[in-house]
């Protein structure tokens, strides 16, 4: 985790910004909650921490942290997760999540081809898209496993 948040501090540094200690903060409660986290649930933790931390304080955490690739908004949730190629990205990457709708767990995606293929579909209508996230809704393979194990007759 600390190698992770040092990690950030470093893309940050390259690219001409600061990861202050708040934006640290915002990242590292992200990344701790293993999970996606929404604005106000992310304002509760730190409130609980700063007692002056206030809605425009973490907003204005998290757009620092989208613009610099850090984190991704889940639309489809309203929640934020840690971007997994956490620091090797300059900024924002087009990427597909997959949410699962059981156990809400998000994994992240970059398949190339996925977003070729819709500039390629886009352009042929004449349309320059310039951002393309797709957010995939469905069940996870641990909760898919449970599923057919539950399924199964038991003997
Ligand atoms: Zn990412
Ligand atoms: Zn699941």
């Amino acid at each position: 985790m600390k190698a992770q948040l040092d990690q950030a501090a470093e893309t940050c540094a390259r690219h001409g910004a600061r990861l202050t200690e708040i934006r640290r903060r915002v990242l590292g409660l992200i990344i701790e909650s293993q999970g996606p986290l929404g604005a106000y649930a992310l304002l509760d933790r730190l409130k609980a921490e700063r007692g002056n931390a206030t809605p425009v304080t973490v907003y204005r955490a998290l757009d620092f942290l989208l613009e610099h690739g850090l984190v991704h908004k889940i639309e489809r949730l309203n929640a934020f997760i840690a971007c997994t190629d956490q620091g090797t990205h300059a900024h924002s990457h087009a990427a597909q999540f997959l949410i699962c709708r059981l156990c809400g767990t998000v994994a992240e995606l970059e398949d190339h081809s996925i977003t070729e293929a819709i500039s390629r579909a886009a352009g042929r209508t004449g349309f320059q898209p310039a951002r393309a996230t797709i957010e995939v809704e469905g069940v996870c393979q641990a909760c898919s496993s449970l599923q057919t194990s539950a399924e199964r007759p038991a003997i």
